[in-house]
């Protein structure tokens, strides 16, 4: 982490997890013990039948809330989706893009990811962008070049102004609901070449600015190890987030001096 240059962001991503009185009772049990101290920014990317209630039951103790999709265009024939302008008008701020889960079965490819990330930061959303190897890639050796072509494909004719703003999430698919996270020492890498990656396209100025979180398999006892790293400001957690105790945890490891 880097508090001087930019936000520690913890993000929870509940995939299609909690109904909407489960998602009352989650807040129920988080309010009296999220952190008072208010080193990192939280957020909570939920289901979309949830954005609007979370956005009212998360004020009170500064819980942001977030989607975890949204379709390239801004309106048409495209049954079941939903605008970055709708998640806007909900009053979510982030939106998660290019999850692998989303491009393992929904077909999303770095081009959609790219026209996404126009599509929310056009609304006025933060895309939290994911990008990540999968065992094969890494085992073959072509893990940094694979995550500076998908960075370089989401941040395509992106203004450096805007870039700024934005969240890399550093997702391994070998990790993400597996119980098996990345070194911290590999996490760190892949998170200081993604920053190499945009200071060579924009500039320090800009690659500093930028949040850059590691996701996968991070909880409660390994958080701290790979906040400690200089280039990871923050997580994208799944399981870990659906246990308001354990999330509470992570948020505490990124508030630590
Ligand atoms: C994720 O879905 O983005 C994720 C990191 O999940 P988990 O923490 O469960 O590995």
């Amino acid at each position: 982490m880097n508090r001087r240059y930019r936000k520690t962001i913890i993000a929870g991503n509940w995939k299609m997890n909690n109904t909407l009185s489960q998602t009352k009772a989650f807040a129920e049990e988080i309010k009296p013990i999220m952190p008072k101290g208010k080193w990192c920014n939280v957020v909570l990317c939920v289901p979309a039948t949830n954005i609007q209630a979370a956005v009212r039951l998360f004020k009170d103790c500064h819980i942001a809330i977030g989607a975890e999709t949204c379709h390239e265009l801004d309106h048409g024939a495209y049954t079941g989706e939903i605008t970055a302008a709708m998640i806007k008008e909900a009053g979510a701020k982030y939106v998660i893009i290019g999850h692998s889960e989303r491009r393992q079965y929904y077909n999303e490819t770095d081009f959609t990811v790219n026209k996404k990330v126009h599509a929310a930061i056009e609304a006025g959303l933060v895309p939290i962008i994911c990008v990540g190897e999968s065992l094969e890639q890494r085992e073959l050796g072509v893990t940094m070049e694979l995550i500076a072509y998908q960075v370089k494909c989401a941040l395509a004719n992106v203004a450096p102004e805007k870039v700024r703003h934005i969240v890399i999430a550093y997702e391994p698919l070998w990790a993400i609901g597996t119980g098996k996270t990345a070194t911290a020492e590999q996490a760190g890498e892949v998170c200081q070449a993604i920053r190499t990656v945009i200071r060579k396209q924009y500039g320090a100025h800009v690659a500093r600015s930028v949040t850059i979180q590691y996701g996968g398999s991070m909880n409660a006892k390994n958080a701290q190890e790979l906040l400690a790293q200089p280039d990871v400001d923050g997580g994208l957690i799944g399981g870990a987030a659906l246990k308001p105790a354990d999330f509470v945890k992570i948020i505490e490891a990124a508030n630590q001096e």
